[in-house]
Formats: structure tokens, C-alpha cells, sequence
């Protein structure tokens, strides 16, 4: 599994408005710590159904959750899967989730925790979003 095969299932083509969550991740980002945090927010939330994803600050598609579920179902195995994700040591970075400050605004983020130093800005009300309580 690697980003482009999240990527790869992504729509770029989808329509119009943007979804209320952002998935912000950089190109280098490992995989599995995303697809990790990509199903906490599609598979956990039934009124979230799609985000969109943010590469690099650009957009490239919307993920919906039956591509999201689609893409693990056809997924193999390979020799090595496994053992890459029993090593010791090397714990998987937690993404961030992210709100925006504005009362009653719905936009929110899942930024890689290297961005989050440079948090996503509300698409509606252009102010930085800020780290939900507890994450
Ligand atoms: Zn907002």
C-alpha cells in the first residue's frame, strides 16, 4: 500500500463544493498511518461519508468511504505487510484532527503531524483551524 493507491481511488473529478472534512497529507507521508486515520473518520462517523484529499496543500480528489472500503477489500497481502507493522520502536505517527473556530462551523481537518504546524484554513471564514480537545 502507498499513497498513490489511496490517491488512486480518490475522484478528482467530483463535483463543485468542497466536503467538510479535509485530509491534509504530504507526498512522503507513509501510508498506513493514513489509511489508519482515513478509516477513524469514515469508518467511526456515519455523517462524515467523504473527504476530500489534500496532497502537498493541493487537492487531488474526494475519497469516499465505499472507495476507502473498497480499496482495503481488494487489497493482498504482501511479504513484509505484517512484519512492518509489528516492528518495535517505530510508532505510527497520529494524524491530527482539526476544527474551525468559528461558532457553528462544520469545516474540519485531519492534518499528517508535520503539518500541523501550519494548520488548513476554513474555506468559509479564512482563519487557521485549531486542534480538537483531547486529540
Ligand atoms: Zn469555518
Amino acid at each position: 500500500m502507498t499513497l498513490e493507491d489511496i490517491v488512486a481511488v480518490a475522484d478528482s473529478a467530483a463535483p463543485g463544493s468542497p466536503a467538510a472534512v479535509s485530509f491534509h497529507l504530504k507526498r512522503t507521508d507513509r501510508a498506513q498511518p493514513a489509511l489508519d486515520a482515513l478509516f477513524d473518520v469514515l469508518g467511526d462517523d456515519p455523517s462524515i461519508s467523504e473527504v476530500d484529499l489534500v496532497i502537498d496543500g493541493k487537492r487531488v480528489g474526494t475519497l469516499s468511504k465505499e472507495a476507502l472500503f473498497g480499496l482495503v477489500e481488494d487489497r493482498t497481502m504482501k511479504i513484509g505487510d505484517g512484519v512492518q507493522a509489528a516492528l518495535p520502536g517505530d510508532p505510527a505517527p497520529s494524524f491530527i484532527r482539526l476544527h474551525c473556530p468559528a461558532p457553528n462551523c462544520a469545516q474540519r481537518a485531519i492534518v499528517s503531524p508535520d503539518l500541523y504546524a501550519n494548520p488548513p484554513i476554513c474555506s468559509l471564514h479564512h482563519c487557521a483551524m485549531v486542534a480538537d480537545e483531547g486529540r
